[in-house]
């Protein structure tokens, strides 16, 4: 199977990307050359593109995979620098650590229409560093339609990355139709669009053939990343960009594999979440949710409550 490559501003990248996120610390326990198999295993489907971050601490795994490919992949991180010597030491944190001599995108990371104009500084070191050649895009991701439309009026921005899923999951000041108001927007001043969330944070699972065809239907989509942790999720995912069925033995795979609701660190424990839970399966203890698995029936209500985006299925 291959994808085709799109362009995503001045990059060429697959229409499936890979949302490295799953292959972090923060998300499993895959040891590096495990996490770097699966990544071949995606190139090697067609899946050129890779979505990663600082904070996901996996730059050794993406090394690995790189090392084992005939052709680097595109590569695109994100740092919350707003100055310029913090972005300086994030781009180049990312070239050695990947082993790569030029990054293909760096982006500012979770803004906001009020965050943004206060990364000034680092937003002007990355647009110099594209024009040395050093990155090849910069780029902004978000999970606000007014962090767009704002995103939008810097001519420093090549790419925005929103969330972006057919029930607005985590989109954090509006519906789906107004968050793709202001993609369209943004698409129509020159910016490219790679999406992220497109399965609501794995809360969409039970519907995933709906929710992919829901966001390759927008005319303004140039690319969309996934969180995939085994190789049957690949098949699928790649099979349903192709517009194919993926076959009976990946469905029952991807269908059988053993989820759970996580809670992520940055939890500020405003309870909004077990408000939303019928089961009584989240309580609040020292500050932080915890998650009563033997109550959970993996519903997702309770993640749509979580503007911080601190709980997710995988
Ligand atoms: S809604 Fe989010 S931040 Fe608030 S308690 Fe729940 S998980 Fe924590
Ligand atoms: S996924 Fe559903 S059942 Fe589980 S904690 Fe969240 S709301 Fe409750």
């Amino acid at each position: 199977m291959t994808l085709q490559l799109i362009k995503l501003g001045p990059l060429a990248v697959s229409r499936l990307g890979f949302g490295t996120l799953s292959l972090s610390p923060l998300q499993s326990s895959l040891a590096v050359d495990q996490g770097a198999e699966l990544l071949c295993y995606a190139w090697h489907k067609g899946i050129n593109f890779w979505d990663t971050a600082q904070i996901y601490e996996n730059y050794p795994v993406l090394r690995a995979a790189i090392r084992r490919l005939p052709a680097q992949p595109v590569i695109a991180s994100k740092t919350y620098a707003y100055t310029a010597e913090a972005a300086e030491t994030a781009v180049n944190e990312a070239r050695r650590e990947l082993g790569v001599d030029v990054l293909d995108m760096m982006m500012l990371h979770e803004q906001t229409a009020l965050t943004l104009p206060g990364h000034q500084e680092a937003l002007d070191w990355l647009a110099n560093a594209r024009e040395r050649g050093v990155i090849r895009a910069v780029g902004v991701s978000t999970h606000s339609v007014a962090c767009v439309l704002a995103a939008t009026e810097f001519p420093e921005i090549d790419v925005i990355h929103p969330l972006y899923n057919m029930q607005g999951v985590g989109i954090h000041d509006g519906s789906p139709a107004d968050m793709a108001a202001a993609i369209t927007a943004a698409k129509a001043r020159g910016k490219g669009i790679y999406a992220m969330k497109v399965l609501g944070g794995g809360t969409l699972y039970r519907r995933a053939r709906e929710a992919i065809g829901h966001v390759l239907s927008q005319p303004w989509l140039d690319s969309a990343v996934i969180g995939m942790a085994t190789t049957a999720e690949i098949d699928y995912n790649v099979a349903l960009f192709e517009g194919l069925d993926p076959d009976a033995d990946t469905v029952r795979q991807v269908r059988g594999r053993r989820r759970s609701l996580h809670r992520a660190d940055w939890c500020e424990g405003c309870g909004k979440c077990v408000q939303a839970c019928g089961q009584g399966a989240l309580v609040l203890e020292d500050g932080k949710v915890r998650v009563r698995e033997e109550l959970c029936v993996l519903c997702g209500y309770c993640s749509r409550q979580c503007e911080l985006m601190c709980l997710k299925i995988f």
